[in-house]
C-alpha cells in the first residue's frame, strides 16, 4: 500500500457572479487536477465582506467554503494551479481585498511553514478569518494550523471577542 497523499486544505471565496455555481466549478476543477487524489468540501456559508475599510454591510455578501485536497501537487504548484483556476472565472485584482468571482487560498499544507511573500504557509490571516475556520471545522474537527493551535479553541477565540 502507498501512503496517503498529503491535505492541503483551500479556502475558497466569490462575492460576485453566480457564486455558487463559480464554487462548484471550481470544485470540479480542483478535483480534475493531475496529483490530485480526493477533494471533501464543505457546506458553504454566507458573510459579510471584509475591505480593508472592515466589515462592509454595503458590499456584495461572500460565499466562502473550505475544501481539503488530498494532494502529490508540490505547494507552489498547486497555489499555480489555484491563481489558473482563479483567472478561469474571471478574478480581476483590482484593490486588496476588493469584490472578486473567485478567491482560491491555501490556508495549509499539510505541517509546512513557509514564510515567503508569494506562498506564506499556513497563511498568514487563516487564525483571524471565522470565514475559513468555521467551514474547515465542519470537514475536521480535529484540524489544527500549524503554529497557530486548534481550529476549534482558535474559533472559540474569536468568537468570544465578538
Ligand atoms: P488574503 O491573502 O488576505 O486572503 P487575497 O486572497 O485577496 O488576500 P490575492 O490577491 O488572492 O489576495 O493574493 C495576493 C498574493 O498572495 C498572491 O500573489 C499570492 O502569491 C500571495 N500568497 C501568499 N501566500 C498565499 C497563500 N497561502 N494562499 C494564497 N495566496 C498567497
Ligand atoms: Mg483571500
Ligand atoms: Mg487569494
Amino acid at each position: 500500500m502507498t501512503a496517503e497523499s498529503p491535505v492541503a486544505v483551500v479556502a475558497l471565496g466569490s462575492n460576485l457572479g453566480d457564486r455558487a455555481e463559480t464554487m462548484k466549478a471550481a470544485l470540479h476543477e480542483l478535483a480534475a487536477l493531475p496529483l490530485v487524489d480526493d477533494v471533501r468540501a464543505s457546506t458553504a456559508i454566507e458573510t459579510v465582506a471584509v475591505t480593508v475599510a472592515g466589515e462592509d454591510e454595503d458590499a456584495p455578501r461572500y460565499l466562502n467554503a473550505v475544501a481539503l485536497v488530498r494532494t502529490r501537487l508540490a505547494p507552489t504548484v498547486l497555489l499555480r494551479a489555484l491563481h489558473a483556476i482563479e483567472s478561469r472565472h474571471g478574478r480581476m485584482r483590482r484593490e486588496r481585498w476588493g469584490d472578486r468571482t473567485l478567491d482560491l487560498d491555501l490556508i495549509a499544507y499539510a505541517g509546512v511553514t513557509s514564510a515567503d511573500e508569494r506562498l506564506t504557509l499556513p497563511h498568514p490571516r487563516a487564525a483571524e478569518r471565522e470565514f475559513v475556520l468555521a467551514p474547515w471545522l465542519e470537514l475536521d474537527p480535529q484540524a489544527e494550523l500549524p503554529g497557530a493551535g486548534r481550529v476549534s479553541d482558535l474559533l472559540d477565540r474569536l468568537r468570544s471577542r465578538r
